[in-house]
């Protein structure tokens, strides 16, 4: 490639890097994270550029990868790749839904020496769940595979994406995480990107359920203080300051998609006029110095008011490029969850107006 380098800004180093090794996915979950344009399967990065990309990772100092997807167990080869990576020395999180994994591959990717299983669960009500997921059993297989999972020795996370369907159910959650082995919950709230923005209207819960949800998360850190780690992503819609998205633009995370597209975040496709290269032109050294959606939000100095001269620039770095833009139509805008941003009241009245209770039909991703 011969395209001339920009100068670089001055970047630390990153230390997660996301594989969304394929968008495939046996479950349907309408708050997805995955771009509603899903890359299909002809698209996808062989055994061979992946295993660049790990040694590129490696040699950058990448310390942590998380082999996402879709579902990352629909890959033939992802016991070679979680083997390559741990023979480059980085540490490796499984993301699955447990769907379509078998007690053979759990053992295999502990002879690969996989580090760390997340495994979501859509509900702690199995029917609820299955609804959820799209896919009904979905519940009943995930409790098996949690067995699985710690007669292999792993370490457990549970992941549960809270919204209007089961928000009342944190302690639930909690409770179905211990129950499975888990040492951490991760209770998430939706964000509203990917498959979550055409469905908000299905999703949004009430101001006053989301703070209960929290409160009930304050309680419940109390209750099981030194049995469970609990974490909380707090509910943009119904907050006061953003959060610093990805650690801030470009400063500690890269996302590459199953095509081979490298990403500052999940999310940023949905900004148009932003330029991704692909690992297939460039080595990930370039692509984290050079490439112009990186630098386009990296750091301080694209900032507009109120986030300029704020004293939490340093601290949330402006919030969420990808919420900026789908709100108000300019990716450099103050995050609207932030309340000085001046589109925070458009924020709150949808939140109001898509928590309305109504019958809801799921957009699931197909
Ligand atoms: S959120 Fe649901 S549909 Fe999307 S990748 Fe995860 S399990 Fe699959
Ligand atoms: S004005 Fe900008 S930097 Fe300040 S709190 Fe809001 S989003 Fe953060």
């Amino acid at each position: 490639m011969n395209t001339p380098l920009p100068s670089p800004p001055s970047t630390g180093l990153p230390i997660g890097l996301l594989a969304e090794l394929t968008h495939r996915c046996p479950l349907a979950c309408p708050y997805c994270s995955n771009p509603v344009a899903l890359e299909g399967r002809g698209t996808e990065l062989s055994t061979y550029d992946w295993k660049r990309v790990f040694s590129q990772a490696a040699k950058l100092g990448v310390l942590q990868v998380h082999l996402s997807g879709g579902e990352p167990a629909a890959r033939r080869d992802l016991v070679d790749l979680v083997a390559h990576c741990a023979s480059v020395g980085l540490y490796t999180n499984l993301i699955t839904s447990g769907i379509g994994v078998t007690e053979k591959l759990i053992q295999l990717l502990a002879d690969a020496e996989l580090d760390h299983i997340q495994l979501s669960i859509q509900d702690s009500d199995a029917e609820s769940a299955d609804k959820i997921a799209g896919y009904k059993g979905a519940f009943a297989k995930k409790q098996v595979i949690a067995g699985w999972i710690k007669e292999n020795g792993f370490p457990l996370t549970v992941n549960a994406v809270m919204h209007r369907a089961n928000i009342t159910r944190s302690a639930g959650m909690v409770e179905l995480a211990m129950s499975l082995g888990a040492s951490r919950v991760e209770i998430a709230h939706t964000q509203y990107y990917g498959w979550a923005l055409p469905n908000r209207a299905a999703l949004m819960p009430s101001r006053a359920a989301t703070e209960m949800a929290v409160a009930d998360v304050e309680a419940l850190r109390k209750r099981y203080a030194g049995a469970i780690i609990i974490d909380l992503v707090i509910p943009d819609y119904h907050a006061t300051y953003p959060k610093a998205c990805m650690g801030g633009w470009a400063k500690q995370f890269i996302n590459v998609t199953p095509s081979g597209k490298v990403l500052p975040c999940h999310a940023s496709e949905t900004i148009p006029d932003l330029e991704f290269w692909n690992v297939k032109d460039y080595d990930l050294h370039t692509i984290w110095r050079s490439s112009p959606a990186f630098n386009a939000y990296r750091g301080t100095a694209w900032m507009a008011e109120p986030c300029r001269s704020c004293d939490r620039r340093e601290i949330d770095y402006g919030g969420c490029r990808c919420q900026a833009f789908a709100l108000t139509g300019a990716a450099s805008a103050t995050d609207p969850a932030c309340i000085k941003s001046p589109s925070h009241a458009l924020m709150t009245d949808i939140a109001v107006a898509d928590s309305r209770p109504k019958t809801y039909t799921y957009i699931y991703r197909r």
